[in-house]
Order: structure tokens, then C-alpha cells, then sequence
């Protein structure tokens, strides 16, 4: 298993314990028996390459104007499926954490934004930034704010989803956090909140009180969701969740297919489905509360209809990012459970994983010498 496990009463009582082997809030927060599917051959430990591009502890400058700043390793509950399991959580059998991020670690990455022009924009992340205290999260909001050219703050927070009660109860950080949005709006800098909402049944009364809340403090809330098989993976759930989420004006942003984790090969779905998906999803609500659906590559996120090339035999799409790698194919591999046997057998022949890879450098330098 690469994720601890935490829980708390509130996730647990969204649980149905009459079923608990397909119920889907379960799924997401305690390990199953068939988290034991065999990882896919090509899967890395660090699958977006963020350790690359990390110019001080805690930050990832990847792409022109913004920057991931992951300021804390710990969250309210943890998801099974967490794409940042090298990092985030206690140590597993598993996986040995990277903890590069608390407070202490904060200066140096402040520094280097401070200095970095054009980075406009700084996603806090973490982990979660419900697990701040009140005093760092202030400081925080406030360094960021202080920098001329910061335009953007987004703060990400699963709370909303699995501990909305924070947003009515623990008024020291509420109070800390919009205090950092109401100085962000004098200064003219947009701020704004990123949550991740999965299934339905997390939108509850509470969700919805928080909600009012925000909303009266003109606070912007976005959600992602991530695409997981035996939780959300049906049209009909997934119309429900964003119509249900656009009510209480959280503004659905992304849909992740689920990255290529260390032990969550089980939840991962085949890239035709989440086309098929985002085709029924599509126009059933306004077009502002229909998310995007994405890959996440190393390239960033791509929309999933964007594919250069897709082999549903071997299970590979290919997909490029010009503006940010030129020349450069990111790929996404589906899970061998998905494919024809013919694909599988090629997969899991001794040679399979080497001359597959080597079928596919052929095929990119075709695709880049095309463009
Ligand atoms: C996702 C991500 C961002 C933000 O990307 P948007 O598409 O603007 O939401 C920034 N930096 C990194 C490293 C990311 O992974
Ligand atoms: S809330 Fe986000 S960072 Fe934390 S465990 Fe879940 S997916 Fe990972």
C-alpha cells in the first residue's frame, strides 16, 4: 500500500456499511483486496517528473506563469488513489515519503518566487491547506500577496468535501483565510479556493452551509475531480456530482484520469472510457459547470480528446504539449485489464515492455518530424 490511511467520523458516517466492499466513499480512503492488481510495466514513482523542476523545497516551476507550491504533507483524510503519495502522508511499506514541506522549508521557495517575474500565479498545495495553522496560513497569503507580480492565489483544500464543518467551526482559520481573500481583492489579485469533490454523496447540508458561507464572503470555489473505477465511472454519477456541485456554485475545473500510482492500478480506467464519459457528460448542464477532461503528463494537463495517436490493442495514447514541450510525446498507458489479449500477451512477453517502447520512439519521431 503507498498511502497511509486516515479517516475521519464525518467521512465515515458518508459511508454505507451495509456494502461495504462497492461502496464508493469507502473505495476511495481504505485499501481493498484488489489494490494487489500488478502495477503497470511502465509506471514511475514520481509520474509527473516534478522532482525535475523543483527550484526550491516544496516548489514545482514547470510551466511559464504559475507554480505549485506544496507548503505541508498532511491532509484530513487520504485518498487511496493520491497522485502525490511519494510525498504526501506517514511513510508505508511502500513508499518513503519525501517531507520536504513545512513551514520551516517556505523561505526559500518565497525567495525564488519573489525573484521569478513570471510566475503570476502560485497553486498552494500540499497536502491541504486545512492543515495549516491559522498563523502560517495568514503569513503565507500574505508573502504571496506582497509580491508585485503575483496576480493569482489559489488555495487547495479537500475540506469542503471531507470536513466542510471548518468552514463554520474553526473560525481562527476561517478567519485567517478570508482575511487573505478580502486583501487579495483590495489588491486587485484574484484568489480563489480549489476542492475536489468524487461522488454525490458528498454533497451534503454541510457542504452546502460552508458553501453559503463562502459564497457571502465572495469567496470562488473551484473543484477537480479524478476519474476512478468502482466510484464515479458512470455518466448518469458523474451529471449528478457537477449539477450537484454548480448548485452550491463550486465551479467544476478539471476531470483527472486517474495518474499512473504505485498501487492504484485497480482504480485506473482504460482512456477510451473517460471519452466516452466526457461525451455523455458533455451539454447537460451550462457549459461553465462542465469540467475539462484531462491526462495529467509531465507536459501538463491535456485534454483527453486531444490525442496524437491511441493503440487500443497495446492500450497507448500519445499526447503533445507544444508551448511547453516542444517535440516531445507524453504517453498514457491503460490498464493491461482493459486490453484484447493479443495487447496483454505482447505486454507481459519477456521482450514486451522493451520492444513496445521502442515501437513507440519510432512512431514519435514520425509524429514530430509530421508537425
Ligand atoms: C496542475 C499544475 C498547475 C496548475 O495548472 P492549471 O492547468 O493552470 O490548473 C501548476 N503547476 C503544476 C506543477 C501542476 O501540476
Ligand atoms: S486530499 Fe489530495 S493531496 Fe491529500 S491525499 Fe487526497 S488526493 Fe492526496
Amino acid at each position: 500500500m503507498g498511502m497511509s490511511i486516515r479517516l475521519n467520523p464525518y467521512v465515515m458516517s458518508l459511508m454505507d456499511w451495509t456494502r461495504p466492499l462497492t461502496d464508493p466513499i469507502r473505495r476511495q480512503f481504505l485499501p481493498m483486496g484488489s489494490e494487489l492488481e500488478v502495477d503497470h510495466p511502465c509506471l514511475t514513482m514520481d509520474s509527473l517528473e516534478e522532482k525535475d523542476f523543483s527550484p526550491a523545497p516544496g516548489l514545482v516551476h514547470r510551466y511559464p506563469d504559475k507554480a505549485l507550491f506544496l507548503v505541508t504533507s498532511v491532509c484530513p483524510v487520504y485518498c487511496q488513489y493520491c497522485t502525490r503519495s511519494y510525498a504526501v502522508g506517514a511513510n508505508t511499506t511502500l513508499v518513503q515519503k519525501d517531507h520536504v514541506t513545512s513551514p520551516r522549508f517556505w523561505d526559500a521557495a518565497i525567495d525564488y518566487i519573489s525573484k521569478t517575474p513570471q510566475i503570476e500565479d502560485v497553486v498552494i498545495s500540499g497536502g491541504d491547506v486545512a492543515r495549516l495553522k491559522a498563523t502560517h496560513l495568514r503569513s503565507l497569503g500574505n508573502a504571496l500577496l506582497n509580491i508585485g507580480h503575483i496576480r493569482r492565489l489559489r488555495f487547495a483544500t479537500k475540506a469542503l468535501a471531507v470536513q466542510p464543518m471548518i468552514f463554520l467551526d474553526d473560525e481562527e482559520w476561517v478567519e485567517a483565510l478570508l482575511e487573505i481573500f478580502e486583501r487579495g481583492r483590495k489588491l486587485f489579485k484574484h484568489v480563489c479556493l480549489h476542492t475536489h469533490f468524487n461522488h454525490p454523496r458528498e454533497i451534503t447540508p454541510v457542504v452546502e452551509r460552508a458553501m453559503r458561507r463562502l459564497n457571502e464572503a465572495c469567496v470562488m470555489v473551484r473543484s477537480q475531480t479524478v476519474l476512478l473505477r468502482g466510484v464515479n465511472d458512470d455518466e448518469k454519477l458523474l451529471i449528478e456530482l457537477f449539477r450537484g456541485i454548480g448548485r452550491l456554485h463550486i465551479h467544476p475545473y478539471y476531470v483527472y484520469v486517474c495518474d499512473m500510482v504505485r498501487g492504484t492500478e485497480h482504480f485506473r480506467l482504460p482512456l477510451r472510457r473517460a471519452q466516452e464519459l466526457e461525451k455523455e457528460v458533455r451539454g447537460t448542464t451550462a457549459g461553465f459547470n462542465t469540467p475539462l477532461f484531462v491526462v495529467d503528463t509531465p507536459g501538463g494537463k491535456r485534454n483527453i480528446h486531444s490525442d496524437e495517436f491511441y493503440d487500443r490493442e497495446l492500450g497507448i495514447s500519445g499526447f503533445m504539449a507544444p508551448a511547453v514541450s516542444p517535440g516531445r510525446m507524453f504517453y498514457y498507458f491503460d490498464p493491461l485489464r482493459s486490453l484484447p489479449a493479443s495487447g496483454r500477451d505482447e505486454w507481459l512477453s519477456a521482450a514486451g515492455k522493451e520492444k513496445i517502447l521502442a515501437g513507440l520512439d519510432n512512431r514519435t519521431s514520425m509524429a514530430v518530424a509530421a508537425e
